[in-house]
């Protein structure tokens, strides 16, 4: 069962039942940011994706440099990259380009950990493809539940699908 969804089409109704590994919070997380990329976004996010930590852990601390964003596990510390292969290559001469790495720091409560859920819009324009164009970094804010989207960039490869999805936000196996 695929821990990710898309928006319209796969979970009609009970949605909770259709896709168990996605808790309520990601789910309405998700939720946020289809509305905001659909309003504030060229393309707009259709597939869903919770990330977690290997440790079980959800919570992360979270930097970017260009569209790369480094995140660190608030409880066991390991550190992983989302970005277009999900592997933070590039990430030090983004930094040198950026001047800093930018910290993740929530525009209502100052808080610096946070939930992660990416989306993902593909190529509705050529039902064909089947890729992935685009992902999102959406958060919630651990502190004070604001949602926002960190980051985001390009992804320009198939398939549409959670293969390409974890490979993204740096969930495969290294
Ligand atoms: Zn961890
Ligand atoms: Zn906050």
């Amino acid at each position: 069962m695929p821990r990710w969804r898309r928006r319209r089409g796969l979970c009609p109704g009970s949605r909770r039942a259709m896709c168990p590994g996605v808790t309520a919070m990601h789910t309405s997380l998700g939720d946020f940011l289809a509305q905001y990329t659909s309003a504030q976004q060229a393309y707009p996010a259709t597939s869903f994706l919770p990330v977690d930590c290997p440790c079980g852990s959800a919570c992360f601390r979270l930097q970017r440099a260009g569209s790369i964003t480094r995140r660190i596990c608030v409880k066991c510390s390991q550190v992983r990259y989302i970005d277009r292969f999900g592997d933070g290559v590039g990430w030090e001469e983004a930094v040198e380009d950026q001047g800093s790495e930018e910290p993740f720091c929530c525009d209502r409560c100052g808080g610096t950990e946070a939930y992660v859920c990416m989306g993902f819009s593909g190529y509705p324009e050529v039902p064909d493809l089947n890729g992935v164009k685009w992902f999102y970094v959406g958060v919630r804010c651990r502190a004070c539940g604001l949602d926002s989207c960190f980051n985001d960039g390009k992804v320009g490869r198939s398939p549409l699908a959670e293969s390409v999805f974890r490979e993204v936000a740096g969930m495969l196996s290294r």
